[in-house]
């Protein structure tokens, strides 16, 4: 690991925060260098610190902790990351001969010098007491390797030399900062700090020093880990495994399996479903395929600041079978064995330990899957991709460590003291719970008004939106407005063409791999002629049905493998048209193409009820978009009817505005809102349709 501490690059960061003390620019610049290094920290791992003098608003000296706030991520950590926290009250805590939770949090809330947003990290004792104006903390990957060993410590002591001292694992918190504090002061030459099963600190009095100690010792512990697996075989192959055809159409059966599987009914009755996201890099790949699969799921976490995110432990499957039930049959069966074994480690501790805690829920989070690498569940799309950050890295640093000697990670008793430690659930965040939290959309035509209307509704709703359209740069357009809207996380883009059944079905399996599978399928992808029967050209026609009619069936039919393998129903909610009911003329191809796509939808509604899935239908008139996303199909007929009626183009608006009931222009987002409400499952509706058109007596259903 390269020391890429950079003197230009520090100064930079001083002239960046000019109102801040040039240490506590240094503490920021040195920060982000551990958070761009993902073999020393992952996601809101590792703490590092700061100690200044600063004086306050009656000029009195204050001694001042800047600690990383509890789950700020050093990657991209600003000052207001840091909390800060008053020293010398802290350095007073030395004293204090226990602390429970609750009195250590309102200690640290009573004791703050700022009004930074974030709670101070939970090792923020440990970095008081040490005397360091700088202290770091990471859970590098190699020193994990190490401190999972039989003999953790004599190894350490070996591999890192004397000036590097190492405490038995203890919970982080006041014991742990008060034994680390008593071995500097049997030894104040050490430079750094390992804590068996957990991590290692580094110290210094300037951040390029304590930053340069960390990388010394990390790049020893790696040596020394080069050095023990040299030679030796990392994993033996298991024999007799059949593979499992095209990797992505396999990655996305087992994750839509796997998300069904683990979706369950929460304390609020609501069905809490995951997104899954999937690593598949060439040696978590081998390690599936290994003889040693099954332990390395078994063994759990190196370090116990992961549980959280992973579980303490993995499940295996072992091989993919062709056949999607007995697919089934295996995940059911492994998280059945999974939440059983959840559920009496939980109890056994809670009965051990005569404390009483909730217990969370018992599903896994990491899958190692034969031939596929590993898939990662969370509960928000951000989580499932933390999880596989930190699975991938696990799962290669036991490999080693299996290899090393004999790995023997934390005991139960541990990893649940952490699991279960209120400070530690906070870094989870709350989840919210908004009407479609967990739920995957999909939307054809994604690149007009329609589309984009329907996406901001149910991401505003708690969904993650795929949009889909044949017109890969409008399609990039509306993403960006999304995600500037609502996070990257939230909206993803895909290219197809309904036209072509395998065009859909691959999207299918890309957004299954990418997401974990589907939920709300909107089919909504439409193209008009103008133009009277006599007039209307058999190819023209043909093409409004090949879009329109065939378009939708295409997304209904690719749709139904992918909602059996999940088993959790679902809705598709198709956007036909007010035309259905009422239809113009010079507008046959449109008007008895969507008039197919209604049909073949109220079908859909008959058979994908066993499913648990809900058909209906929206119709909508007159969307014409707005200037930042027209309304593709306004573009196309808008300047004939405008020429029709003699009308300018807000004049044509008028005019469709003042032919409905309550004089109202319909919007992209009320046609959003109108998807939003089949697809929240707020009544038990289907086959139904509802128009969106401001009332139309003539279109009226009947
Ligand atoms: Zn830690």
């Amino acid at each position: 690991m390269e020391n890429v501490f950079n003197e230009n690059a520090a100064k930079d960061f001083v002239e960046r925060y000019p109102d801040i003390p040039y240490e506590f620019a240094l503490r920021v610049y040195t920060s982000r260098l551990f958070g761009s290094e993902p073999d020393l920290v992952l996601h809101g791992g590792g703490n590092t610190s700061v100690k200044l003098k600063t004086k306050n608003i009656v000029g009195e000296e204050e001694e001042v902790l800047y600690i990383k706030g509890s789950g700020v991520d050093l990657a991209s950590i600003e000052p207001e990351g840091f909390a800060a926290v008053d020293l010398t009250f802290l350095r007073k805590l030395r004293k204090v001969e226990s602390l429970s939770d609750k009195e250590m949090e309102t200690q640290m809330q009573i004791h703050r010098l700022g009004l930074s947003g974030v709670n101070p990290s939970v090792e923020s004792l440990l970095h008081a007491f040490l005397p360091h104006k700088y202290v770091d903390h990471t859970h590098a990957d190699k020193v994990l390797v190490l401190t999972n060993q039989r003999h953790g410590e004599d190894i350490i002591k070996k591999a890192l030399g004397s000036k590097v001292a190492v405490l038995p694992y203890s919970m982080s918190g006041l014991p742990l900062a008060k034994a680390v504090f008593s071995q500097y002061e049997k030894d104040t030459k050490i430079e750094a700090l390992v804590i068996l099963n957990h991590g290692i600190f580094s110290f210094g009095e300037d951040a390029e020093t304590s930053y340069a100690r960390m990388i010394k010792y990390v790049n020893r512990a790696e040596a020394f880990v080069q050095e023990g697996i040299r030679g030796k075989i990392l994993m033996t192959p298991r024999v007799g495994i059949a593979p499992c055809g095209e990797i992505s159409v396999s990655v996305a059966r087992v994750a839509q399996s796997v998300r069904g599987a683990c979706a369950h009914r929460a304390n609020d009755g609501s069905l809490r479903r995951f997104y899954v996201a999937n690593r598949n890099t060439s040696d978590l790949v081998k390690a599936s395929l290994s003889e040693e699969a099954r332990g390395l799921c078994g063994s759990g976490v190196l370090t116990p600041d992961h549980v959280i995110r992973t579980k303490n432990r993995m499940v295996h499957i072992d091989h993919i079978p062709e056949k999607d039930d007995d697919l089934k049959k295996i995940i059911t069966r492994e998280i059945e064995v999974f939440k059983q074994a959840y559920h009496d480690y939980f109890h056994c501790q809670v009965r051990e330990k005569g404390v009483d805690r909730e217990e969370l829920d018992p599903y896994p989070r990491i899958f190692l899957v034969a031939g596929l690498g590993l898939l990662a569940l969370g509960f928000t799309q951000k989580d499932a991709r933390i999880a596989a950050d930190i699975a991938e890295h696990a799962i290669r640093a036991k490999v080693q460590a299996d290899a090393m000697g004999e790995c023997v990670p934390l005991l139960d008793s541990h990893v649940f003291d952490m699991e279960y430690w209120s400070l530690q659930q906070k870094k989870l965040g709350k989840t919210s719970l908004s009407m479609l939290q967990g739920q995957i959309a999909f939307i054809t035509g994604g690149a007009g008004a329609i589309g984009f209307g329907i996406a901001d509704r149910l991401i505003a709703a708690g969904a993650v939106v795929v949009l889909s359209d044949i017109d890969q740069s409008r399609l990039e357009k509306v993403r960006s407005i999304l995600a500037n809207r609502y996070g990257e996380t939230k909206v993803e883009t895909i290219t197809s063409d309904v036209t072509d059944y395998q065009s859909i079905e691959g999207a299918f399996d890309e957004i299954s791999v990418r997401l974990g599978g589907i939920d709300i399928v909107v089919p909504n992808a439409g193209i008009a002629y103008v133009a009277k029967i006599e007039a209307l050209e058999q190819k023209n026609f043909e093409q409004a049905i090949a879009v329109n009619l065939m378009g939708t069936f295409n997304v209904i039919k690719a749709s139904i493998p992918v909602f059996k393998r999940q088993g959790t129903g679902g809705n598709i909610v198709a956007i036909s048209s007010k035309n259905v009911f009422d239809p113009g003329a010079a507008f046959g191809a449109y008007s008895a193409s969507k008039a197919g796509a209604h049909q073949i939808s109220k079908i859909a509604a008959l058979e994908m009820a066993e499913l648990g899935v809900r058909v209906n239908m929206i119709n909508p008139d007159a969307v014409f978009g707005d200037e930042e996303i027209s309304s593709k199909l306004w573009d196309l007929v808008g300047p004939d009817r405008m020429k029709a009626r003699g009308l300018d183009y807000e004049g044509l608006k008028d005019y469709y505005r003042n032919r409905n009931l309550l004089k109202t222009g319909v919007l992209s987002e009320h046609v959003g809102n109108a998807v939003v409400f089949f697809a929240s499952d707020q009544a038990p509706i289907t086959g139904a349709t509802l128009p969106v058109d401001g009332g139309i007596p003539a279109a009226f259903p009947r």
